[in-house]
């Protein structure tokens, strides 16, 4: 990237600590505050009044690291993005952007004023990606400047690896058929609805910025914040320690934190597993398969024309899948997982009402009819829920000879569902997922039950 002409340089007074032998960062700097005393404030904000603070206010100062008492404040020149002459640009995009969750929206525009502030974007730090300009050696990059830049950094890399096939300028520079979608925690929405298109659109050059950014709001656990230092939470490596990945997926996607905070705690999960896995989606494919393997030789029936009930479900599918698509298609993550829920459940309902094991001596064909189509209900069930819980919707459709691997959801599901996989074979599906036990939910909570240091 060329020299921004949206950065400028000025003096920062910075606190230093001869003990430590560096600068201080705004936090590792404790004292007394001044306006109500509390004698543990940090640098940048008192955790006893909430006021937010600049280092030299602080009473009785010394480093959080060494306690070191002779701190001193020293001139350091440093750059800064001057974002306050964006503000207008910004807002511009900000305005001619689709598909935010509307508290994106707001908090970008909360953000975009005349108090838009400049950011400093080095620092004097011993790790970090080196400024390259005369008089400022030593000097490191601000890590949520260069960060965002490592995307475009990452599609270089890819592809040097392959320059004959691949050019990294395609995706970045007058990208077509690019569309660049962001997910992340609200802490880091400034950064990327603000100081990174602010890096972008100030280089003068025609970069790609991002489409949409999926904002999620914070994911608690049971009533307070995950703490990787305290060991309180449940972090990825452990959680697939103690259960596969598609429960967790599972909770994670039909909970995600769209709209406002989620709390975790593994009463709820284990409940919300047990219903939504166990008891909907997992029953319904050992009913549908364990019935065709004993009363149609492990074969789905190709017998029975389909009934007035056939014919409106599969309407109801038409729509409900039109539906379904749009959620996903709008990154609505939560209703995606209820929908797909919806459709399991109207499955289940569907056999629950056709019994088939009741009519097939009476009604032959009408038992095969109502078999075959749940049987390909619960193969669009599987097929549509993949995304979620590939692992458990492999098994699936492995019962129906298909190889594992993302399946395609794009045929129209009315004609396929009724009058598809006449005659092939199909093996009884075993229960997919178990409940957890009383005893399970307790260990669980106590083994993740965080230890303060
Ligand atoms: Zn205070």
């Amino acid at each position: 990237m060329p020299w921004l002409p949206a950065a400028s340089s000025r003096d920062v007074e910075q606190v230093w600590s001869p003990r430590d032998g560096r600068f201080l960062p705004d936090r590792y700097i404790v004292g007394t505050c001044p306006h109500c005393r509390y004698e543990a404030a940090r640098g940048d904000q008192c955790d006893g009044c909430g006021t937010l603070l600049d280092p030299p206010e602080l009473l009785d100062r010394r480093s959080a690291i060494s306690g070191d008492l002779d701190l001193e404040i020293r001139t350091s020149r440093h750059l800064f993005l001057r974002q306050s002459l964006l503000v207008d640009k910004l807002r511009d995009w900000v305005d001619c952007r689709a598909g935010w969750p509307a508290w994106v929206t707001s908090l970008a525009r909360g953000l975009l004023t005349s108090d838009l502030r400049d950011r400093r974007i080095t620092r004097d730090l011993a790790w970090g990606v080196p400024v390259p300009r005369p008089g400022f050696e030593g000097k490191v990059f601000y890590v949520w400047f260069d960060a965002p830049i490592n995307y475009i950094a990452a599609t270089k890399e890819w592809s040097d690896a392959k320059p004959s096939e691949r050019d990294w300028r395609n995706w970045w520079w007058q990208a077509r058929d690019v569309q660049y979608l962001q997910f992340l925690g609200k802490d880091n929405v400034p950064f990327h609805t603000v100081s990174f298109p602010a890096t972008l659109l100030g280089s003068g050059e025609p970069w790609k910025t991002a489409d949409v950014i999926k904002g999620f709001h914070w994911l608690t656990y049971q009533g307070g914040k995950f703490s990787a230092s305290r060991r309180r939470g449940v972090f990825t490596d452990a959680a697939l320690e103690v259960l596969p990945a598609d429960r967790w997926r599972w909770w994670l996607i039909a909970n995600a934190p769209e709209s406002a905070d989620v709390d975790f705690d593994f009463k709820r999960f284990a409940g919300d597993i047990g219903k939504d896995l166990a008891d909907v989606f997992g029953n319904l494919a050992t009913r549908a398969t364990s019935f065709a393997c004993r009363a149609f030789d492990g074969r789905i029936p190709a017998a029975g024309e389909p009934g007035s009930a056939e014919q409106a479900l599969a309407h109801e599918v038409d729509r409900w899948l039109a539906a379904l698509r749009g959620w996903h298609e709008r990154l609505e993550f939560r209703r995606a997982a209820a929908e797909t829920r919806a459709l399991w459940a109207l499955t289940n309902g569907y056999i629950q009402e056709q019994a088939p094991w009741s009519v097939i001596k009476l009604d032959p064909a009408r038992a095969a009819i109502t078999t075959r189509t749940a049987l390909n209900l619960l193969n669009l069930s599987a097929v549509v829920g993949w995304s979620i819980i590939p692992t458990l919707a492999d098994r699936v459709l492995a019962a129906f000879g298909e190889a594992p691997g993302w399946p395609s959801w794009a045929a129209p599901p009315a004609s396929t569902l009724l009058d598809a996989r006449k005659g092939h074979p199909i093996c009884r599906i075993e229960p997919l997922v178990g409940k957890l036990t009383e005893a399970e939910i307790s260990q669980l909570e106590s083994r993740f039950s965080g230890a303060e240091e």
